[in-house]
């Protein structure tokens, strides 16, 4: 791969304590081949850049109205600037314009050199705590080629790894990435084991990502970097049947830890300011979370972990 090339970076999120164990810097590539109905990163999905807005910085002074070539920004005097997405041509002269940060590109054009220039300088955090850096996204299996380059220079430094990941991407390049020395744990988001409701909630079958888990766990080494997480949305995929088939399955695979992640509407506000509209879902009750913590941890033998609890 050459040095120069480049990938989209939403962010470089430094001190996360939740996408891996440790503190770790958690690096956010643009593009995604599942579109969850709840997705907590929208702004992620689509691989292209795009403009996004912060509304709130608006100070009104219309620098971007003037700066438009395609007339796609109008004042509204209620709620400020609106843009309309079918004229926009994301040539992003507006964000450069908008000293407020009002308007901004969705993503980063970087290098692995630049990616690994920002993950290394909270290298102490990393030995002292047992962290390291996380690949997110996005989803990180569309970007194998970069993220192998990243894997093997964070190797070259001594920093560990984290793959966060769907599952859904080439079984080879995945195991690839899977069987490196330095990736020390693989976040496996499996959002549901039943196949229509995964179909219609992210837009893919599951086949691939419970195939893909099955490969990993048929290999010792990838196997004992395995940890499930579950995005948990009432109503959807915390029926009795679908955690019934889920735990059954990590046993059957020989599973270990399992995360578990009650929704959040946090998603909305995001895919609005990117010119979209997403649905509201609930979380299970608490009532319902414990019944499904206490499932897996007594029924299934798995370490429980819940993530965002209120
Ligand atoms: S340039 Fe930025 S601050 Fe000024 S009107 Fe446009 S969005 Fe608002
Ligand atoms: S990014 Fe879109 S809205 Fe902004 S100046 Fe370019 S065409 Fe206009």
């Amino acid at each position: 791969m050459s040095n120069d090339k480049t990938v989209l970076v939403g962010s470089l999120q430094k001190f996360s304590v939740e996408d891996g164990p440790g503190i770790r810097t958690t690096i956010f590539l643009k593009g995604c081949p599942l579109s969850c109905r709840w997705c907590h990163n929208p702004e992620m999905i689509d691989p292209k850049q795009q403009l996004i807005q912060s509304p709130n910085n608006c100070i009104g002074c219309g620098y971007c109205i003037k700066t438009c070539p395609n007339d796609a920004i109008t004042m509204n005097p209620e709620t400020g600037i609106v843009i309309d997405r079918d004229k926009c041509g994301v040539c992003l002269s507006c964000a450069k314009e908008c000293y407020a940060q009002a308007l901004r590109p969705v993503a980063k054009e970087m290098t692995v050199d630049e990616i690994m220039a920002v993950a290394e300088q909270d290298r102490g955090f990393y030995d002292n705590t047992g962290g390291g850096i996380t690949l997110s996204g996005g989803e990180v299996l569309m970007h194998t080629e970069i993220a192998g380059a990243i894997i093997d220079k964070a190797a070259a430094k001594f920093i560990k790894v984290c793959l966060d990941t769907s599952g859904f991407g080439d079984p080879e390049e995945f195991f690839a990435l899977a069987k490196k020395d330095n990736v020390t744990h693989i976040l496996y988001d499996m959002k549901s084991i039943d196949d229509d409701v995964h179909k219609e909630y992210t837009g893919v079958s599951n086949k691939l990502i419970i195939d893909n888990l099955r490969m990993l766990a048929a290999d010792e080494d990838t196997a004992s970097k395995l940890v499930m997480r579950m995005p948990l949305i009432a109503g959807v995929n915390d029926s009795e049947e679908i955690i019934t088939k889920t735990g059954e399955l990590y046993k059957e695979l020989g599973i270990s830890r399992v995360n578990l992640l009650p929704y959040h509407s946090l998603g909305m506000s995001k895919e609005r300011n990117v010119g979209g509209q997403q649905e509201e879902f609930q979380e299970p009750s608490e009532e319902r979370l414990n019944e499904i913590e206490k499932y897996f941890a007594d029924e299934c033998g798995l370490t429980v972990e819940i993530f965002g609890r209120v």
